[in-house]
């Protein structure tokens, strides 16, 4: 399957233990990122933080990066647009190349723009263009709320009915993820009636990584679009869009890739797409060709790339944020992240299962394949799930809550230890029910 990214890892042998927990971390290539972040304090102390799939934790490097666009205001006004080192006309184009290493792309397959749900209604202005035969979305069941809502109002706005038109692929009964082969039946046997199948990357609940590839040929053999919602899957995973041959994706910047509250998103269209200026498109001047963009003239002619999607001019602020936490993922590297992500959620899953034979709290429904998931566990609690995880955050573990009954733990390569996951477990191990 992705046979590919297969790292080589002995495997691995865990010890729920102090001991084995720091001689992980003394071994760990990366360690010294966890002080390039911010950790919010309980207590006087650093809180055990498993939520950087929902708002990854603050760069140290982002406040100096905000206040040198501060700065550059301050200092030229208007003009900023033209001088310094960072030029705001062009900024957009400093994000590039470090996004197109992040999912696998062509920097003019990329650009950074907007917010997520906004690109993914301009992905789908672009590709979702139904007629009375081929109108229909085949996604994942349980997708992503805004997901749902999005492509229920496209078809709507095509005047199509949504029980009709979106077709919803469920695991199996008694089963907690999807198959590949059940989401590649559903494709074929809707067939030439499909538009787009449009995917998470990771889903959000589960945290299963679907077989982006296999979906993307799939929807190709009967002629429909592949599209993507990378939102739990950018910074997660090594990505490979290109080659993926996927016709659109989306991402936000504020999970995984840790770039603050609301920050942008990133978009991908294949250059297959992105060179064909005739693909209709909502415009704004920002993707009009750059060299008249100043002239304000009638007669739209796109950017080639998916800078011919922008609408507005960047968002500094939020950009240089994304910018400043982007630099640190290209330092890292998505390889070792990768490696560290396997082990580290390797370790959190054998205490959880550990914790989960002693005192039957929660069952783990993430894939148990490694090759299946990220930095993520989810752990399906039973009716004292909500007290657990309230418990939990009383004393300083911040994880996530998921409706009806969720936890959500990330343990996220860049900034967490493989102490932080062994002192959650103690702190579990002495939880009592209420
Ligand atoms: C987080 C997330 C969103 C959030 O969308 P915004 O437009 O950034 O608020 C949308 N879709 C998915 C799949 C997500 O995980």
């Amino acid at each position: 399957m992705r046979g590919f990214y297969q790292i080589n890892l002995f495997h691995m042998q865990y010890e729920n233990t102090l001991d084995f927990a720091r001689q992980q971390d003394q071994q760990d290539p990366l360690r010294r990122y966890r002080d390039q972040f911010i950790f919010p304090q309980h207590e006087g102390e650093s809180v055990l933080y498993f939520c950087g799939n929902s708002l990854g934790l603050q760069p140290k490097t982002v406040r100096p990066a905000l206040l040198a666009e501060l700065d550059q205001w301050a200092t030229y006004g208007v003009e900023g647009h033209f001088r310094g080192d960072l030029p705001w006309m062009y900024y957009h184009k400093f994000l590039s190349q470090q996004s197109a290493r992040l999912v696998g792309a062509q920097p003019h397959e990329v650009v950074v723009m907007n917010t997520l749900t906004v690109n993914l209604h301009l992905m789908m202005v672009s590709f979702y263009r139904p007629t009375p035969d081929r109108y229909k979305i085949v996604m994942e069941a349980g997708a992503f709320p805004s997901d749902q809502y999005a492509m229920e109002t496209q078809v709507r706005w095509h005047g199509f009915d949504p029980a009709d038109a979106i077709v919803e692929v469920a695991p199996r009964p008694g089963e907690d993820h999807l198959r590949t082969e059940d989401i590649v039946a559903q494709i074929e046997k809707n067939g030439d009636q499909v538009a787009v199948v449009l995917f998470g990357g990771v889903n959000y609940y589960t945290g299963q990584f679907f077989d982006l590839p296999a979906i993307a040929a799939a929807a190709h053999r009967v002629g429909a679009y592949a599209g993507f919602d990378l939102a739990h899957a950018a910074g997660n995973l090594p990505l490979e869009l290109h080659d993926w041959n996927a016709d659109f994706a989306v991402w936000c910047s504020y999970k995984y890739l840790n770039s603050g509250p609301g920050g942008p998103s990133g978009a991908f269209v294949h250059e297959r797409h992105g060179n064909n200026p005739g693909l209709p498109r909502f415009a704004g001047w920002w993707g009009h060709d750059e060299s008249e963009r100043f002239q304000m003239r009638k007669g739209f002619k796109p950017m080639r790339g998916a800078e011919g999607w922008q609408l507005s001019n960047a968002q500094i602020l939020s950009f240089a944020a994304h910018k400043a936490s982007l630099e640190i993922f290209d330092a890292a590297g998505m390889a070792a992240l990768r490696e560290k992500s396997r082990k580290l959620t390797g370790f959190l899953e054998f205490v959880l299962d550990e914790l989960s034979q002693e005192k039957h709290l929660f069952r783990i429904i993430t894939p148990r394949d490694p090759d299946a998931r990220g930095s993520q566990i989810s752990a399906l609690t039973d009716d004292n799930g909500k007290a657990l995880f309230d418990y939990l955050t009383e004393n300083g573990v911040i994880t996530d809550w998921r409706e009806p009954n969720v936890i959500r733990f990330a343990p996220v390569p860049l900034y967490n230890s493989f102490e932080d996951v062994w002192r959650m477990g103690q702190l579990v191990r002495q939880a009592r029910p209420r």
